[in-house]
């Protein structure tokens, strides 16, 4: 298809808004309802491919706006998929994500350093559960130590 007339059939799809705001995908949505869809595709990967171009092999799309249905180029961004869980996490969109990134790291290093399960829940004010799942990558398996700045807990 013609890449304009292509954009065009997309575009229409749309309910746009000023930059800051939300453009609404008003076409067909993937199966869970929270993105657009067109074909195959993400109706705002296909916004970002044509706005600002090709999205890098694995990469995701993100939304700073946290708005899954939303395809304003503005409030998209490219990230791995550990950005975009790291995102999901903190806006508490991931379904386990009773604790942030932040705490299941500072869970991790206060095992590490021989501190009891136990003490550890208490101090983070979660489940034994959560905090043994976290601590032993059972819960968080993508999040690694690395993936936040440095500090002693
Ligand atoms: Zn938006």
């Amino acid at each position: 298809m013609e890449r304009r007339k292509f954009e065009q059939r997309f575009w229409a799809k749309v309910q746009k808004a000023a930059d800051n705001e939300c453009w609404l995908w008003l076409g067909r949505k993937m199966e869970d309802g929270r993105y657009g869809r067109l074909g195959c595709s993400l109706a705002h990967r296909r916004s970002f491919e044509i706005s600002v171009g090709p999205i890098p092999p694995g990469l995701c799309v993100m939304h700073s706006c946290d708005n899954g249905l939303c395809v304003n180029p503005h409030h998209l961004s490219i990230g791995t998929h550990r950005d975009n869980m790291l995102d999901k996490c903190r806006k508490g969109r991931d379904n386990r994500a009773s604790l942030s990134p932040e705490t299941v790291i500072a869970i991790r290093r206060a095992r590490a350093s021989g501190e009891k399960i136990k003490a550890i829940a208490a101090r983070f004010g979660c489940s034994v559960f959560t905090a043994y799942t976290a601590a032993t990558g059972q819960s968080f398996a993508w999040l690694s130590d690395s993936d936040l700045p440095g500090k002693s807990v």
